[in-house]
């Protein structure tokens, strides 16, 4: 589910002959990804202090091992999520909502987003206006959201709401290009989101009551191979309605509560 794989992000600072380093997310520990973090960090005689990681999926964490044994300088650096942080063997520091944390001598503000997942953090650099979204956005698709896995659907929205209320300039996510029209696409988002909620109301109205069903009724001639993640999604919207008190379910038969959408 990495699509074209995944970015990270170096920051090298200018001050010193040996200048301080951070990197934003450790990737999967590809031998490629290290050669060539290693040669960044070589043109600059720049040292490696800090890696700060979005969230623990492994595409972004579980290359934290292979990074700490050649880069013995650095902290490694995420909001804990116990049962998925043990899977990689670092020393994690942990961060909280509104922590700076410093990068390449840049300090970025700790911004707690849940929803993709229980602990993803964005950084705000605000002198720039820039956030390193993690797995927010990803500019021309649409980002997991998995229920069985930690997923929350009304905490992501919340979480893009945050990030447009900040009115960043960029964003650099971890998965495609940078993204120079971030009201745009995170409007876009939200947007979309809400009309899926309106859709999988509707097929609730009309009787579909299966995770299944519904998926069926919405994505209507969807390649079966896709039909996991339109169910996946499904679920997602469905838990968000019974959260804001709108739907309820016994195992997976699902109704719409009382007359809140009349
Ligand atoms: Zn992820």
């Amino acid at each position: 589910m990495t699509g074209a794989g995944n970015n990270t992000y170096l920051l090298i600072g200018e001050r010193g002959s040996s200048p301080s380093a951070g990197l934003i997310d450790a990737g999967v520990g590809d031998a490629r990804h290290l050669a060539e973090l290693a040669a960044a960090l070589d043109a600059q005689h720049a040292r490696l202090d800090a890696v700060v990681v979005t969230h623990g999926h492994p595409d972004h964490a579980a290359g934290a091992p292979a990074i700490a044994a050649s880069h013995p300088h650095a902290s490694f650096i995420k909001r804990p999520w116990p049962d998925e942080d043990a899977r990689y063997a670092v020393a994690w520091h942990t961060l909280a909502d509104g922590d700076v944390v410093t990068a390449g001598d840049v300090p970025l503000v700790a911004l707690h987003t849940p929803g993709h997942s229980p602990d993803h953090m964005a950084f705000w650099h605000e002198p720039s206006r820039t956030i390193f979204t993690g797995d927010l956005v990803v500019q021309g698709s649409s980002v997991m959201i998995h229920w069985s896995r930690g997923g929350d659907l009304g905490q992501y929205l919340a979480s893009l709401q945050r990030l447009l209320d900040l009115d960043p300039r960029r964003l650099l996510p971890a998965h495609g290009p940078a993204i120079d029209d971030p009201k745009a696409v995170l409007s876009g988002y939200l947007a979309h989101r809400r009309e899926r909620e309106r859709q999988i109301v509707q097929a609730l109205r009309a009787g579909h009551s299966s995770v299944q069903a519904i998926a069926e009724s919405i994505y209507d001639g969807l390649a079966p191979a896709l039909l996991p993640a339109a169910q996946e999604n499904v679920r997602a919207h469905l838990e968000k309605l019974k959260t804001d008190g709108l739907a309820a379910n016994v195992d997976d038969r699902w109704t719409l509560l009382g007359s809140a959408f009349s």
